[in-house]
């Protein structure tokens, strides 16, 4: 075939697949106007073809890329090769389209003297899934807050700029007390809406200048630059509080939120973002604890509470295993008959350093750390196990009281670990009582209530410990299958010259009576106290005046050398009569 009827095929091919074609394409003049431009084109930019005819290609491109395009045209005529590039052209009505163009010379002229055949390639499909990436990796798809690692990015650039300028920054750390509860009751869906609404609320109080972001979970941050004065957090603080203070709605119920704040200021409490962050955290940790203190500035002393206080969870996580941990036996004595019916079993923790450790200062951070499920569990089996070679030996046989934490008592299968302390020790159901605070049960009422009644059809006694303390709800008393309160010390300690607490004492007896519950009183140190909580009808007494909580072999020895003594003393005193005979 001679080179002519070649070419002459090729043009033929090449119309046909210009026309049909579905990238965009253009022919364009060697000064870059539009020659042709085919259907595909005519679509991606909505032009009709004879709007095109001899307008300048320039002119379609966004006016921000003309100046890099001219340039960059430039130099891929003159490498004489296809080139691309992405960019941005516009269409008729003026829509960004972004694009892959390409261009190359139609044959090897001189440059400048060719035609040029141009492509664009729609990229606003890859561009929409980029940007919703990009959305994705920096964006919390539930409040459009940025998210943690872009925050710290931008708390970075915050130091860097506050030390140059010698300014100051205030880092907050805000988490919501209830919002667990309330995305656990009313489900997710509820969540987030509150968590978004929060963030609206949180944005309302901030300059554009400051950064919020969300944390994980009901945990927000937020930056606030160029802190002149504390004063000036405050301000914004309270703005904070009094939005969130007030109630969010849920399908028209009402909810409220109770906003806790931790507060580390750069550069006194940091001066770098580990430092920040970390410290920004122990200061929210304390302002959750410390349950009426709705906010709290970072201070040294925090930071080595939190040493103290990861030390003591590090050494608490190895103490059982390394057999630490060890129970004391407290008796109680029913009034009535004189008998010793009951113990309470007390945890103690035997640290090799510090020797015997009570348990108010390491419940709560077996509690915090979720090992109390671990140790109660142990505890239960261990003191079960006690009580029921105890019982063997005694008529009526030893009631064995155990306290429950909160966390152990919702936890899932906490029934099934009772059921099972029981058949592995053999001790008869009727002979464990469970002590449980109402701070428990009113975490979760329904769940307390199935978990009760499930113990009580076990046939497992049920009393409150420290009743008095709390919400001393009639509710409670009502409403859940209980046998027992025990008065807490501090109503027994003013017995009887205190009026308030000898009060106090016989308003839960007469109540208690009412209700058909039996009642001990606990921190019994003298005998007077038992002489009236006997007068006023208390059926147990449990406290020092008997015996300090003991270990089982103590115990052991104690019922058999020291109570027989004890019990002449007690209930016949030489110079006064008590209840001797009854
Ligand atoms: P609680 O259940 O109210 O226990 C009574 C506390 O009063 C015990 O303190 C006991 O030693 C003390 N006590 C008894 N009689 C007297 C008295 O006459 N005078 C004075 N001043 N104190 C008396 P302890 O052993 O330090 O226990 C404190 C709390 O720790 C307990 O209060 C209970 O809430 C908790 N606890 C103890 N063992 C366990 C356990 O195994 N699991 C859980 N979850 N909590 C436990
Ligand atoms: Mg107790
Ligand atoms: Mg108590």
């Amino acid at each position: 075939m001679s080179n002519v009827r070649k070419s002459e095929t090729l043009d033929i091919e090449f119309a046909s697949f210009f026309q049909k074609s579905f990238l965009a394409m253009a022919l364009l003049s060697p000064q870059w106007d539009i020659l042709r431009v085919n259907p595909a084109f005519c679509k991606l930019l909505d032009y009709a073809e004879e709007d095109t005819t001899a307008f300048p290609f320039i002119h379609l491109l966004h006016p921000q890329e003309t100046a890099r395009a001219e340039e960059l045209f430039g130099r891929m005529i003159s490498g004489l090769a296809m080139k691309s590039v992405e960019t941005v052209c516009l269409n008729s009505e003026g829509r960004p389209v972004p694009v892959l163009l390409s261009l190359c010379p139609a044959s090897e002229r001189k440059v400048g003297e060719d035609i040029l055949v141009l492509t664009l390639e729609d990229l606003s499909f890859q561009k929409q899934v980029q940007n919703r990436l990009e959305y994705l990796t920096n964006y919390d798809c539930v409040t459009g807050l940025i998210k943690a690692t872009m925050f710290r990015d931008r708390l970075e650039h915050a130091i860097s700029r506050a030390s140059r300028e010698k300014t100051r920054l205030g880092l907050v750390m805000l988490s919501l007390r209830r919002f667990k509860k309330l995305n656990e009751s009313f489900g997710r869906r509820a969540g987030n809406l509150i968590l978004k609404e929060v963030a609206g609320r949180l944005g309302a109080c901030l300059r554009e200048s400051d950064t919020i972001c969300r944390q994980r979970g009901d945990k927000f941050l937020l930056l606030l630059e160029k802190i002149e004065e504390t004063p000036q957090i405050m301000v914004v603080l309270e703005k904070i509080f009094r939005e969130l203070e007030m109630p969010f709605f849920f399908e028209e119920l009402e909810f409220f939120l109770v906003p806790r704040v931790g507060i580390a200021l750069y550069p006194e409490d940091g001066e770098t973002a580990d430092h920040l962050m970390e410290n920004v955290e122990t200061a929210m940790n304390r302002s959750r604890q410390e349950g009426r203190c709705k906010f709290q500035f970072y201070t040294r002393k925090m930071h080595s509470r939190a040493r103290e206080r990861l030390e003591l969870e590090g050494s608490l996580h190895r103490a059982l295993e390394w057999g630490e941990f060890v129970i004391h036996y407290q008796p109680q004595l029913e009034l009535k008959s004189g008998v010793i019916t009951a113990v309470e079993a007390l945890l103690r923790w035997n640290h090799p350093e510090r020797g015997l450790v009570a348990p108010n200062d390491f419940i709560p951070a077996l509690e915090e750390t979720g090992l109390i499920t671990s140790v109660g569990e142990w505890t239960l089996q261990k003191a079960c196990a006690q009580a029921a070679l105890w019982g063997g030996d005694q008529d009526p046989p030893l009631r064995l009281a155990i306290n429950i934490s909160a966390r152990q008592f919702l936890e899932r299968d906490f029934l099934a670990i009772v059921k099972k302390a029981l058949d592995d020790s053999g001790l008869p159901p009727h002979q464990l009582e469970m002590e449980i605070t109402e701070s428990i049960l009113i975490k979760d009422i329904e769940e307390s209530a199935s978990i009760l009644s499930g113990l009580s059809r076990m046939g497992i006694r049920i009393s409150i410990d420290d009743f008095g303390t709390g919400y001393s709800s009639l509710v409670f008393l009502q409403r859940f299958p209980l046998q027992a309160l025990k008065i807490d010390r501090s109503f027994i300690r003013g017995v009887p010259r205190h009026g308030e607490s000898t009060a106090i004492a016989c308003g839960i007896l007469s109540l208690a009576r009412n209700l058909g519950l039996e009642v001990t009183a606990e921190g019994v140190e003298r005998q007077e106290q038992l002489r009236c909580l006997k007068d006023w009808g208390c059926q147990q007494i449990q406290g020092f005046l008997l015996a300090p909580p003991l270990s089982s072999e103590d115990f052991h020895q104690w019922m058999k050398n020291e109570w027989p003594q004890l019990k002449d003393r007690i209930f016949c005193p030489s110079s006064q009569r008590i209840f001797c005979g009854k």
